[in-house]
């Protein structure tokens, strides 16, 4: 497994691995990888000849207050995890080789990062675009996949490749959950045994919410607002809980036939947050 810390050395070796047309899959990540992580890799080993992985702590992403010097890094183990998985290429940058000292240009989201993670989040997905544009630029991928699991960033960089005219085929990979429900993420590192314990209610929370909307409740407020007592009465502090339109992320009151939900919360355990969704079709 070849890896690499610069730009010009990561698009020197990508040249060669692209040799004859070979087709390459990139799956971007801030490292601390989990089995979400590698089910993104094997997904990606299923449509590419060659997969690379970045791993880049993204500061952009990060607000002042938020956790960008707590963040999980151990990047030997994570290069073992990548080995294993028999990956061709991991880019692993310094923060000096992707960001120089000046920037004079950013990139500004409409309307679609209102609410969600952009609405408690601001800056957040101006960062990650950032990131991904600049990743998309270097590795030059044919097909760059995301997991569900961050769902609205999945369709944020969706609208990006479609109004930056990137010349790449997105994938989303479903949100990999330990056995009692809760999402993987590397923040759950965070989580004290008792946090641990109470995680998996976000996760219920949403699955009771999709239960009753498979059953015909279409005005889904008053149960949003009492799987938001429960989750308090757990020790959980709501960010944000509701169904959004898959197509403009905003909430939605009423729910129609033949159209996309998505059920998304983001809730604190003491000083973590966790993010989880499921996506409904009616
Ligand atoms: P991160 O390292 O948290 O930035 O995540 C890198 C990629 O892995 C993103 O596309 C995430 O959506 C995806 N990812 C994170 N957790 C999971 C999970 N539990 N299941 C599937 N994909 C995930």
């Amino acid at each position: 497994m070849l890896v690499t810390h610069t730009i010009d050395n990561t698009r020197e070796e990508l040249d060669k691995l692209r040799n004859n047309n070979k087709r390459i899959a990139l799956v971007p990540t801030m490292g601390a990888l989990h089995n979400g992580h590698l089910s993104l890799i094997r997904l990606a080993r299923r449509h590419a000849d060659h997969v690379v992985v970045t791993i880049f702590v993204n500061p952009k992403q990060f607000g002042p207050a938020e956790d960008f010097d707590s963040y999980p890094r151990d990047l030997d183990i994570d290069l073992e995890k990548c080995r294993n998985e028999k990956v061709e290429l991991v880019f692993a940058p310094e923060r000096s080789e992707v960001y120089d000292q000046d920037n004079y240009l950013s990139i500004r989201i409409e309307s679609i990062n209102r609410y969600m993670c952009g609405g408690s989040r601001p800056g957040f997905f101006e960062g990650v675009l950032l990131i991904v544009n600049k990743l998309f630029n270097i590795i030059k991928p044919d097909v760059a996949i995301f997991g569900q699991k961050d769902i609205q960033q999945f369709l944020i960089i969706s609208r990006m490749v479609k109004e930056f005219n990137h010349n790449i085929e997105l994938l989303m990979a479903p949100v990999e959950r330990a056995n009692d429900g809760l999402a993987l993420s590397s923040r759950n590192a965070y989580l004290s045994d008792h946090e641990r314990a109470t995680a998996p209610g976000l996760f219920r929370s949403l699955q009771y919410i999709k239960n009753q909307i498979d059953q015909g409740v279409n005005t889904p407020s008053l149960l949003i607002e009492h799987q938001k007592s429960e989750l308090e009465a757990k020790g959980f502090k709501i960010d944000y809980l509701d169904v959004f339109s898959f197509k403009t992320l905003e909430p939605v009151n009423t729910l129609s036939k033949d159209s996309g939900y998505i059920i998304a919360g983001a809730v604190w355990l003491g000083k973590t947050r966790l993010i989880d969704n499921l996506l409904i079709e009616l």
